[in-house]
């Protein structure tokens, strides 16, 4: 889903690092729900050294507000185990929950693109993620 826009300012150098990352994380991220765009040097970069998180979903973003959801401004919470907390290594966890599932058929939620995890101040077990669209 990329924009004309998009298109036109990449370079030939830039279009070819973005297919060589979009084709190796086909193979290790399988979801149908959500598009992994972090940089693939920084996909091992390890987050917390924490060993129980929680990946906190929020539905706050404008989709579920314009379109009335009831479950706008709800929480759903992923329970993340492991000894190497690597974007990789959550984001797969997170696909075995099958995160950003459409939660509400009658909403279209155009926030697929997974660009980080934010750290929740003062809260060193739950991370947010970064969803654009
Ligand atoms: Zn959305």
């Amino acid at each position: 889903m990329t924009t004309n826009r998009q298109i036109q300012k990449e370079t030939k150098k830039e279009r070819i690092k973005r297919e060589k990352q979009e084709a190796i994380y086909n193979d290790i991220f399988k979801t149908d729900y959500f598009i992994v765009v972090i940089d693939l040097n920084k996909i091992e970069d390890i987050i917390t050294t924490e060993k129980n998180i929680f990946i906190k979903h929020k539905f706050s973003c404008c989709c579920y507000d314009i379109q009335n959801s009831s479950y706008y401004n709800h929480s759903k919470f992923y329970h993340i185990q492991g000894d190497n907390m690597t974007y990789k290594f959550i984001i797969q966890e997170l696909i075995k929950q099958d995160f950003n599932k459409p939660i509400d058929n009658d909403i279209i939620c155009n926030h697929k693109f997974f660009e980080g995890i934010d750290t929740i101040e003062g809260n060193n077990i739950q991370f947010e993620p970064y969803l654009s669209s």
